[in-house]
């Protein structure tokens, strides 16, 4: 954060912001500004390392020199000089693989243009504008369920077809998983200027990586915005999604706060459920007996003061490794007991704010923020697969899953080392004993391993046996007394939509079809339940790259699409053939079976009962971008 008030006068405002610039997109603004790339010199060119700050390797002489041409561009700019035509896209071009510092595949231009808001049409932007359209959208009922992020976009975007919507919503408000998650240290760990929706940036996102209360506020505010609240029918829940196929029409049937049942029509349903929202409570003995306060991390009991307590979180993943260090603190003796370790990915700005010349520079500097976003995008997502793919000239997958995953490894135990070097204890026990890229990597500033590393604080690894009326009891035979448990053991997370039944054609149910085991074609839609879409259904999740506000839209753009085509041909339904159904999933599951999470000695709640990954996109996300462009009418059945 810049610790100097923010100056008055132009000039002193521009050295004053310019001090907190990301150099590398000042760079490209500076193109837009000044209308030439004459900087963007072979000497200059951005270099990143994996633990760099990002800002390109630049000395500080070559950073000054950048800050001072962007003074220079944006005083004139600022006097009232008007920008220069934007470059060409041959320029553009050239200046992606600069900023990038990496020539970038020809795939990925039209994605990257789009988000750079320079491409010829925003293909996320309905545009229902014929009369034909414009008539078939007006005859249209949607209902969608669930108010978090995914079904937020969802309502815009149909509002903006015009196709009249209706959002069934089980909590009291809009937010889905920024609503429920509360517990203390709750926060994304995807920088926030990427995880935000494309057309709605918010340049005075006051943390890189924003906490809960700040997203959920982001999320209530796209709400009102939009003016989502009156279609929202807040504290209802869905129990049964059911096709008619007289009329071609779902009937939806909901239960309402006071207890009335109701059945909703639509032509159409889109499910927005996340996958990540049924707690899931381990299934160790004893679990009842416990005679303390004991609750999910999801269902956090503020009314319980842990102060001077002794505290037991079962549980290392990304929720409880975000917990531990906000109530070690403050609790007589916190009880860690950790069945795997997670990697601990290095982020030092984890938990720093936005500096205020940062959040100027955003707001003020023409095109600044969309290389930023570019920027992020391009170095924390697909940038990144390729160390988590398995060499098939790999042997042996237990500890990693290539030559790079193995020297990643490496590099990752030895700053976990730097942080604890008086205890080789503890990093034996917080060294994962699977490869980097098995499971979900957490965001790592040190505040972890300093917590666990606390007088107060016990990381226990034997495997529990038992909860007791007073503790919980290792394999080890020592019973460990705690007053209170905490289950940070995550979610049912391959139970898609268990919330609620839905019964495609024929009555078939769809947890029945499935029998554990869910597929979708590009996780939206599957053979037998026409019109029925699913945002962040199976095999959509990732795993080290990117930020699933971009499977959202990428899916909310397909989806009306898809909608669209039924405006276009007057088709009451469509719905997928099983052949392209089939072989899109024999490809993701040959994939998955290609990358660290997917190899047979990986455990994880990204595979199912059955063995199967279905959880995650194994391949990049350009792909699945390119993928939900639009539906082609030959994958699916139109009547
Ligand atoms: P999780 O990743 O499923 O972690 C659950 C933890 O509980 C794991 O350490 C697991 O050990 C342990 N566990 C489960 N059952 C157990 C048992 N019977 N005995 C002992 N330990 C047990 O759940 P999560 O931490 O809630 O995270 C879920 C996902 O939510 C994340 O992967 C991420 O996608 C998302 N998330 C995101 C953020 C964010 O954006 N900031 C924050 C939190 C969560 P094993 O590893 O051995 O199974």
């Amino acid at each position: 954060m810049s610790a100097a008030a923010k100056p008055q006068d132009d000039a002193a405002i521009l050295d004053w912001a310019l001090k907190d610039a990301h150099i590398p997109s000042l760079m490209m603004a500076l193109v837009h500004l000044t209308g030439s790339a004459a900087h963007l010199t072979d000497d200059m060119k951005p270099v990143y390392d994996f633990f760099g700050d990002g800002q390109g390797g630049f000395s500080a002489e070559k950073q000054q020199a950048i800050r001072d041409m962007a003074k220079a561009a944006m005083l004139a700019h600022m006097a009232g000089k008007p920008l220069p035509p934007p470059p060409d896209f041959a320029t553009i071009r050239r200046m992606m693989d600069f900023i990038a510092g990496a020539q970038i595949p020809e795939r990925y231009v039209p994605f990257l243009k789009e988000e750079l808001g320079i491409a010829v049409e925003d293909t996320r932007d309905p545009k229902w504008d014929t009369p034909k359209l414009k008539s078939a959208a007006a005859k249209m009922n949607v209902v969608i369920i669930g108010a978090g992020l995914s079904g937020l976009l969802c309502a815009i975007r149909l509002q903006q077809a015009g196709v009249p919507f209706v959002i069934v919503e089980k909590n009291a408000d809009v937010g889905g998983t920024w609503y429920e998650n509360a517990y203390p240290g709750c926060r994304v760990d995807n920088p926030n200027h990427m995880y935000s929706y494309s057309f709605e940036p918010n340049h005075a996102f006051p943390y890189h990586f924003s906490t809960q209360d700040v997203l959920h506020d982001y999320f209530r505010r796209i709400a009102d915005k939009y003016g989502l609240r009156a279609h929202i029918r807040f504290e209802t829940t869905v129990e049964e999604a059911r096709f008619d196929e007289k009329t071609a029409h779902w009937h939806v049937r909901v239960k309402t706060k006071d207890g009335r049942h109701e059945t909703l029509d639509a032509n159409a349903v889109i499910s927005a459920v996340g996958q990540l929202n049924q707690p899931k409570l381990p299934d160790i003995k004893g679990r009842d007996t416990f005679k303390g306060p004991a609750f999910h991390t999801a269902r956090w009991r503020h009314d319980v003061d842990l102060a001077g307590k002794r505290v037991a979180v079962i549980g290392t993943g990304a929720t409880a490794f975000q917990v531990i260090p906000e109530i070690a603190p403050k609790v007589d003796q916190l009880l860690v007991f950790q069945r795997s370790a997670p990697w601990l990915g290095p982020t030092p700005n984890y938990h720093d704010k936005v500096a205020d010349g940062k959040k100027w520079l955003l707001e003020h500097v023409p095109t600044y923020g969309k290389w930023y976003r570019f920027w992020l995008f391009w170095t924390l997502t697909d940038g990144i697969l390729d160390a988590v793919a398995v060499d098939p000239a790999w042997n042996d997958t237990s500890r990693a899953v290539s030559p790079m995953n193995e020297m990643l490894r490496g590099l990752l135990i030895e700053k976990m080392r730097e942080q604890i070097p008086a205890r080789p204890d503890l990093l034996e026990k917080v060294t994962p004993d699977y490869p980097f890229g098995s499971k979900r990597s957490v965001r790592d500033n040190g505040v972890y391993l300093a917590a666990l590393a606390r007088q107060n604080v016990d990381l226990i690894t034997a495997g529990i046996e038992e909860i007791t009326p007073n503790g919980i009891r290792t394999a080890d035979g020592v019973e460990h007394a705690v007053d209170v448990i905490v289950y940070g053991t995550g979610f049912h997370a391959s139970d898609f939509l268990r919330t609620y039944e839905i019964v495609g054609r024929g009555g078939a149910e769809l947890h029945e079809r499935w029998k554990g085991d869910a597929r979708a074609y590009l996780g939206m839609t599957v053979p037998g339940f026409p019109n029925f879409f699913t945002i962040y259904g199976p095999n959509t999740n990732i795993v080290v790259n990117g930020s699933i506000i971009f499977f959202s839209e990428a899916s909310v753009r397909y989806i009306v699409n898809c909608l669209k085509l039924l405006a276009e041909t007057g088709a009451a339904t469509m719905e997928v053939k099983s052949s392209v159904h089939d072989a899109f999933n024999a490809r993701v599951d040959a994939e998955n079976l290609r990358m660290a999470w997917g190899v047979p000695n990986a455990k994880s709640w990204y595979k199912n009962a059955h063995g199967r990954v279905s959880q995650n996109w194994p391949f990049k996300l350009v792909d699945y971008w390119n993928a939900t462009i639009k539906p082609d009418p030959g994958d699916f059945v139109l009547s």
